[in-house]
């Protein structure tokens, strides 16, 4: 049984559809990226199976439960945790506050919380150096460590990331591709959308590419890293 699984997927802003049935699966030990052009749906496919926006139609089964219709907080405390586009960590807090609310919103208690920040500062060097420094005052590609590490102390059992490389210099975008593919072979599963199909591709298993609201190609993501119409159309 697919871990996630997402059937005939529909979602509309006001009269504007968004999405126009998508179907997909992510595995137990998987990276599934979306790739495609702006606007195909491919954020809009992430906010609606963390319950930030409502499908208009469709089923979202998550390890063989049906949670189209749940609350984004009850979506997260489930394990589907998202990374949002943009990072979006509380600038006024310090690095290690900001990690603490990542545990807090799904009840970590207290005592497993300081060994899961040890946990996340091993994962992540520049974090530990900067603990007591605001998440406001760090570099973009600091914030997306920080992100990112707020949502591992959710403890999430799929983890989803919008856009983790967008506006980041290459050396940084390098890194955290790299941070993330330790992450999913330490064992989370991960659910990828983003811009930068080739470093998508390099770490994904498998692919799903998105036009206009719909998935147009499937495969493995070797499969597809080597489609002649895919290298033309996103890998350039
Ligand atoms: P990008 O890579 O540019 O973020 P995307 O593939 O993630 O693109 P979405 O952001 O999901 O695409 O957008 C899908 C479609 O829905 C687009 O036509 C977009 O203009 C529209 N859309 C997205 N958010 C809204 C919104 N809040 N209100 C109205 N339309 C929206």
């Amino acid at each position: 049984m697919a871990l996630l699984q997402v059937h005939d997927l529909h979602a509309h802003y006001g009269a504007i559809q968004a999405l126009r049935g998508v179907s997909f699966t992510v595995e137990v030990g998987q990276v599934v990226c979306l790739i495609g052009a702006n606007g195909a749906g491919k954020s809009t496919t992430l906010n609606a199976i963390s319950g930030l926006i409502a499908a208009t139609s469709g089923t979202i089964t998550f390890d063989g439960v049906p949670i189209q219709h749940w609350r984004a907080n009850q979506i997260t405390a489930a394990g589907l945790v998202q990374v949002p586009e943009g990072r979006q960590v509380i600038a006024p807090m310090s690095v290690q506050e900001n990690l603490h609310l990542g545990a807090q919103v799904n009840r970590i208690p207290r005592a497993e919380r300081a060994q899961a920040i040890r946990a996340i500062f091993d994962r992540f060097p520049r974090l530990a150096e900067r603990r007591d420094q605001k998440a406001g005052s760090l570099s973009g590609g600091e914030q997306q460590m920080l992100a990112i590490g707020r949502a591992l102390m959710a403890r999430p059992r799929l983890l989803m990331l919008d856009e983790p490389s967008m506006g980041l210099a290459p050396l940084l975008v390098a890194e955290v591709f790299r941070l993330i593919a330790q992450i999913a072979a330490d064992g989370t599963p991960i659910l990828l959308v983003e811009q930068n199909a080739r470093k998508a591709l390099d770490i994904s298993h498998y692919a799903y590419v998105m036009e206009r609201g719909a998935i147009v190609q499937a495969g493995t993501a070797n499969l597809l890293a080597h489609n002649e119409q895919i290298i033309e159309a996103y890998l350039g």
